[in-house]
């Protein structure tokens, strides 16, 4: 099945990422928000990362223009109704997205898939606000979409093989490499990183090693090419502590506990670059 059409809800930092790589991929994008101003930034955004490909060689102007072509803009949900698929990637909040999912289910033709960018909230939950809860699967893409090449699909407790099978088409036309995923709270690849974060602010507290001796340990010793802290800076340490409690209560295991330097630092408004200080100033 190819997919031509894809609606795409929130035009944010995930929606227009994802906006692009459709474009790019000569898939159509229809962004809708709420905000027409976010609409406006969000077309800029991909404007600006195209010419950015562009000045590297990566592609052509006239590739550009191509892609751009692609990408159609809405604040209104009944402009998704043509689409042949949809992802939503509105702003991390399960009312928000229950309602919204409700919205799509009503607008867009029953055998469509509905995808959710959700990091965080149960795939079979945001299922059941559908009447497709066969047809709807978590698709995670990571941020910057455009570079990452991961893409990680959940499926929920009702998921169809076809679901599956449709989803891996597209994130595949996109130019990303899927990998398949059973619900469970922060999916696979947080489930691993984010408590890696929190084990390196434990060693950072119990005064082990500085900042730095952590980070250098884990990008010379284990090849990332970012250390831990330093990365933590870059999600956001509210982030990181909204993550790491979504493990905590979600497993009832008390492993998953925040670090304690992690709350005060949060507690203090050291959130990482946003607000130029975290574990590291900027
Ligand atoms: P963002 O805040 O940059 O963008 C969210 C957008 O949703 C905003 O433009 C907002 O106006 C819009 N929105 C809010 N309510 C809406 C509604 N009712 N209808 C349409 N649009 C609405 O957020 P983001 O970082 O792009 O995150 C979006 C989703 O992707 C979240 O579920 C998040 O957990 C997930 N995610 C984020 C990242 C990341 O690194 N930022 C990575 C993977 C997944």
């Amino acid at each position: 099945m190819t997919i031509r059409n894809v609606g795409i809800v929130g035009a944010g930092t995930m929606g227009n990422g994802i906006a692009q790589a459709c474009a790019v991929a000569g898939v159509n994008a229809v962004m809708l928000d709420v905000n027409a101003a976010a609409l406006d930034k969000g077309v800029a955004t991909i404007s600006a990362s195209l010419d950015r490909l562009v000045k590297k060689e990566k592609i052509h102007a006239a590739d550009k223009a191509a892609a751009l072509a692609r990408v159609k803009t809405t604040t209104s949900i009944d402009e998704l109704a043509g689409c042949d698929y949809v992802i939503e990637a509105a702003t991390e909040n399960e009312a928000l997205k229950i309602k919204i999912l409700k919205d799509l289910d009503a607008v867009v033709q029953p055998g469509v898939v509905i995808a959710t960018n959700t990091s965080s909230i149960s795939i079979t939950r945001l299922a059941a606000a559908t009447h497709r809860p066969d047809r709807f699967i978590g698709m995670h893409f990571f941020n910057p979409v455009p570079m990452m090449a991961l893409v990680e699909l959940i499926r929920g407790i009702a998921t169809s093989d076809e679901t599956l099978e449709i989803a891996q088409g597209l994130a595949k036309a996109l130019g990303k490499t899927p990998i398949t995923v059973k619900n469970s709270p922060g999916f696979v690849v947080n489930r691993i990183l984010c408590p890696m974060i929190n084990e390196a602010i434990f060693c950072l507290q119990e005064g082990l090693a500085t900042a730095e001796d952590i980070d250098n340990g884990m990008k010379l010793g284990t090849n990332q090419p970012i250390g831990p802290l330093a990365l933590a800076d870059m999600i956001g340490l509210d982030v990181m502590i909204a993550v790491m409690n979504v493990f905590y209560e979600g497993f009832n295991d008390p492993k998953y506990r925040p670090a304690p330097l992690l709350k005060e630092m949060v507690a203090a408004g050291y959130l990482g670059r946003k607000t130029g200080r975290g574990f590291y100033r900027y």
